[in-house]
């Protein structure tokens, strides 16, 4: 029933481009966030305000501020790299935002050496292993993906010794470095269709990987089985009740909001 489905990259550029009055978004709050930070003449709903994001929540614009301060007195050319996956407020602290499947192309388009890296510890760490500037971590991380062990999919591989192995790059490292590829789910998509491979083995959210089976039927896609609790909140049914209600608006201070578009537009800006 989607007039867009995508990756959060994808979903902020259609949001972006918006025409219509109200824009429902159905994922969860930081991403109605974002529609509504690219496209403030709009209305958007949220279908459910239970809809949070625990990679989100690890990291407020106050202990932002705190650790820019910190490291700034031992690095002066000190940028802060925001995920997607945060507030506006901490968006709107730092300089440039990313998404997972543009995050090493953003840290290398900057101009400074050292990179402070919020709020996902393990795609800082992916983004370390990919470039030669220093990425210092937040301390956070998304309950999802960080709860799957290299153990889980060892089994699977003995069990499907054919499969290829699709590791998001929220995973732990002892995950990502059994993968045959580190991939956002759009990459996903994309590294699946090319392949001549048939049978993969996804391992990032289920609602996620379920889009690749909608993508590439041809394929066969085995699934990690790890449900997001939030994601999962955004029903059919709160979705009619959000069109028939108008409910729940999304609504951001102007300076809040003019920052946090500031860091997104850098990012369209470092990867055009
Ligand atoms: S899967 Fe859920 S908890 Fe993890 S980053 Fe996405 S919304 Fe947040």
């Amino acid at each position: 029933m989607a007039d867009f489905v995508g990756d959060s990259l994808e979903l902020a550029r259609a949001a972006a481009g918006a025409t219509a009055d109200t824009i429902v978004f159905c994922g969860v709050h930081f991403m109605a966030e974002t529609a509504k930070i690219l496209n403030p003449s709009r209305r958007v709903l949220l279908p459910d305000l239970r809809a949070g994001c625990t990679l989100a929540d690890s990291a407020s614009a106050e202990a932002l501020e705190a650790r820019k301060r910190e490291l700034r007195s031992v690095y002066p050319d000190l940028a802060v790299v925001t995920y997607v996956n945060t507030t506006a407020a901490v968006k709107a602290a730092s300089d440039a935002c990313c998404t997972s499947a543009n995050a090493v192309k953003v840290v290398e388009a900057l101009p400074s050496e050292h990179i402070l890296f919020v709020p996902d510890e393990n795609l800082a760490g992916y983004v370390q292993s990919q470039t030669k500037k220093t990425v210092i971590a937040w301390d956070g991380n998304c309950y999802v993906h960080h709860q799957i062990r290299p153990e889980e999919i060892e089994r699977i591989r003995r069990a499907l010794p054919h499969v290829k192995v699709l590791v998001h790059p929220e995973c732990r490292e002892d995950v990502r470095s059994i993968a045959d590829a580190v991939l956002s789910t759009s990459g996903m998509g994309r590294y699946a269709k090319a392949s001549e491979s048939t049978e993969f083995l996804v391992v990032t959210e289920c609602g996620l990987s379920d889009r690749l089976f909608l993508e590439a039927p041809e394929k066969r896609f085995y699934k990690a089985c790890k449900l997001c609790q939030f994601m999962k909140m955004i029903t059919l049914e709160a979705t009619r009740d959000a069109l028939r209600d108008g409910q729940y608006e999304i609504t951001l201070p102007e300076p809040v909001r003019l920052g946090a578009e500031r860091a997104l537009r850098r990012m369209f800006e470092l990867t055009a």
